[in-house]
């Protein structure tokens, strides 16, 4: 036999297929180990043949079969060809995806346990050997014991004694590490709504492939995803549900343990490596049928899907920002298409992309307007902090804020307080000439973190000795500017010092459960105020929240990027959608300096839809995406001349283009990045808009074919980061 082999290079010049010699009975998808050149190498069998394309005496023979079960299930061959020509990537890093790295680096293996067994009761064991005969009843007794436990009772020797004779025997079984196993389902089924039955329903009785919920905080959205799970694993089908990196929270783990128990497999960044592996496996072997988890997960080792569930559609998260550059609702789009099965994405602000999609009848559109129970949304009351500001209140806490926080300790319920900013204070300025404290290797501020007293970069994580007086002038006057999540906490102890307060961030979340922990403390009510940043926003629902306070609503707003309209809506609408879920009505305070913004204004007054028919709108009429696509390439390197140079061939090139083809290129133009140095790497882009997006191939082969060791070249299509 002969197996056509994909090595796990991920470079274009080895983006062929190979051929080496195999035993009949290797398996298509399987991963092995291959002589390549002077060393050998992991690979992917991707076919079979009985007859050689090469003469056999060039072919090598296949080292080593790494699984019992190939790895890789049938579907992977079609995506991966499609995302390799789709993002221009080679064959090998289009199939890394659907391989768990830890997996791929060797790194974690199965864990095994070995158990004895009884062979044969009726060998000899003589009077005197009470130990085997007391052993070999209880064996027999109970069919199977662990091994190691079987010795420390009854003896090594009696134990080996009677596996010599042969009256019992050892093997290993597989063991799984169960992660999160001590969370045990409480919440029972619900009973839907008629307006989750009804979409429920719609999911599955319209013809389309992909289905859009877009219903309202607290409308119950996570219950129409589990009942249509629920009704396809029924059908012997299988289903992915993806939640954002974060919102894998207590709650649903509870119910998807209540509802599914082992059937379900997490695969999230949360669990040790080890878990993860064999989470993979269960999904892999056909033990667990639903793959729950973030991004990732949408490659899940399932076969005959049923239904993909992506919950918080619009989220950033969903966006890979490493090559391949992929959307996760367009492979899994791919994938409800290979499958046959439906799309649901969900949402209480779904994406103008989605959204316009819906609208013009692409998707099935689906809207829940109430909340569970008809419990009202909260009530968003606007603080002008321009007028505390000449009042003289300098803090970061309005006098509404105060006084709403205040009440809700008073009356024994929880608040949550949003500021989008880690560390204690943003920049570190001198008053005397200005200086502000940068990174050496990237041209971004530092910023002051309290707990251990120094200046951390946040985009390389570089670390610096907190400065006594200003390198520049020698001033001591050290103005701290832009409070940040610790400075907050900071302010409250002083404000409340009697109330618990938990912080959720970048700093505090740390560890294989540092969410979860968190979390689950301030669910039990073992805190009073929870300070985050966007970890806090995202899908949670805490019965005793009654107040919210969004302490800086316009950061989102200051970025000139074509999205951050869209983003400030969404993050507003997502955070205040954290109040008053259960039966204590909720508020919000939402601090601004422009009131009078008109995002701010649709979203204290939910008014999604208005909201999205001035957005398209605007896209329409500017040719912003969806009806254009905003493409970048990306130019960095140590050696700035270089990159420059590369830069100057690129966008002559694309000019090229452009000359050829003026209609498709709404904009084009070349730049430093907004940010122009990260991890001491110069950063140049070719921006541009482009109406049908024809020239991707050529943009893509073209940064190929600039990209060499010394300067990186990239394109990213809509970037969710434009900096
Ligand atoms: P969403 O995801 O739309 O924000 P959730 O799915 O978190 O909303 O539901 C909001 C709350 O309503 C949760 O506490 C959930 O347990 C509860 N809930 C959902 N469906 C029902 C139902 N059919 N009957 C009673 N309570 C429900
Ligand atoms: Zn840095």
């Amino acid at each position: 036999m002969y197996a056509q082999v994909i090595v796990d290079i991920a470079h274009s010049q080895v983006d062929k297929i190979f051929e080496y010699s195999c035993e009949p009975g290797l398996e298509v998808g399987s991963r092995v180990k291959v002589p390549f050149g002077s060393r050998t190498m992991d690979g992917f069998v991707i076919g079979l043949s009985e007859t050689p394309s090469y003469p056999t005496e060039k072919i090598k023979p296949v080292s080593e079969i790494f699984d019992e079960l190939p790895a890789l299930v049938p579907e992977c061959f079609s995506l991966m060809e499609r995302i390799s020509s789709r993002y221009k990537v080679p064959k090998a890093s289009a199939l890394r995806l659907f391989i768990p790295s830890e997996m791929r680096l060797g790194k974690v293996r199965e864990i095994y346990k070995s158990y004895a067994k009884i062979k044969d009761i009726s060998v000899s064991i003589s009077k005197s050997a009470k130990k085997q005969r007391e052993c070999l009843d209880f064996l027999s007794e109970c069919g199977e014991y662990a091994f190691t436990e079987l010795c420390s009772e009854f003896g090594r020797g009696a134990v080996n004694a009677l596996i010599e004779k042969g009256a019992i025997y050892i093997e290993k079984q597989r063991i799984a590490r169960k992660p999160f196993e001590a969370i045990s389902g409480q919440s029972a089924d619900k009973k839907l709504t008629p307006a989750q039955l009804a979409a429920v329903m719609s999911v599955e009785n319209t013809d389309k492939t992909v289905h859009l919920v877009h219903g309202v905080t607290g409308s119950g959205k996570t219950e129409i995803y589990l009942r249509i799970i629920a009704d396809q694993i029924k059908n012997g089908k299988t289903a992915i549900f993806l939640v954002p990196e974060i919102s894998l929270t207590p709650q649903m783990l509870s119910q998807l343990r209540a509802r599914f128990g082992g059937e379900a497999a997490i695969l999230h960044s949360g669990l040790s490596a080890g878990e993860r592996f064999d989470e993979w496996w269960r999904l892999r072997s056909g033990e667990a049928k639903i793959a729950v988890g973030a991004r990732s997960a949408v490659f899940a080792p399932l076969q005959n899907i049923g239904a993909i569930i992506i919950d918080e559609e619009h989220d950033a998260s969903y966006l890979s920002e490493t090559a391949p550059r992929y959307s996760t609702v367009h492979i899994a789009r791919l994938r409800a298409e290979y499958n046959g099965c439906k799309l649901v994405l969900g949402s209480a602000t779904p994406s103008v992309e989605s959204y316009a999609r819906a609208r013009e009848g692409e998707y099935n559109l689906i809207t829940l307007t109430e909340r569970i129970n008809k419990r009202p949304l909260p009530e968003i009351i606007i603080a002008d902090m321009r007028k505390e500001v000449k009042r003289g209140n300098n803090t970061s806490f309005s006098s509404a804020l105060r006084e709403e926080l205040g009440k809700t300790l008073s009356d024994g319920n929880q608040a949550i307080i949003f500021l989008n900013r880690r560390g204690y204070s943003q920049k570190i300025l001198c008053r005397d000439c200005g200086y502000v404290a940068k990174c050496e290797h990237c041209d971004v501020t530092l910023t002051y973190h309290s707990e251990d007293d120094c200046l951390k970069c946040h985009y390389c994580g570089s670390k610096y000795r907190m400065l006594p007086a200003c390198p520049q002038c020698g001033g001591i006057h050290i103005r701290y500017g832009g409070t940040g999540t610790q400075r907050v906490v900071a302010d409250l102890n002083a404000m409340f010092p009697q109330a618990r307060i938990l912080r959720m961030d970048n700093d505090t979340v740390g560890g294989k459960d540092g969410h979860y922990k968190i979390l689950s403390a301030f669910s039990q009510k073992r805190a009073d105020i929870l300070v985050g940043t966007q970890m806090v926003a995202k899908g949670h629902d805490f019965p005793s929240v009654t107040l919210v306070g969004i302490l800086d609503a316009d950061m989102s707003l200051q970025f000139e990027d074509y999205r951050s309209g869209e983003r400030t809506f969404q993050l507003v609408t997502q955070v205040s959608g954290r109040s008053g879920r259960a039966d204590a009505s909720g508020k919000v305070v939402l601090q601004t300096y422009c009131p009078e913004n008109y995002i701010l204004r649709y979203a204290v007054n939910y008014d999604y839809l208005g909201f999205i028919e001035n957005e398209i709108r605007i896209r329409e009429t500017t040719f912003y995406p969806p009806y254009a696509l905003v493409c970048r390439i990306m130019i960095t390197g140590e050696d700035e001349q270089s990159a420059l140079d590369v830069l100057k061939n690129v966008y002559e090139e694309t000019e090229k283009l452009r000359a050829q083809d003026g209609d498709e290129f709404i904009f084009l133009n070349r730049m430093r990045s907004p940010i122009k140095r990260i991890q001491g790497k110069f950063r140049f882009q070719v921006l541009m808009r482009l109406k049908s997006g024809k020239y991707l191939k050529t943009i893509y082969d073209m940064a190929a074919r600039y990209s060499d060791s010394k300067t990186f070249v990239y394109v990213e299509e809509n970037p969710a980061n434009l900096s």
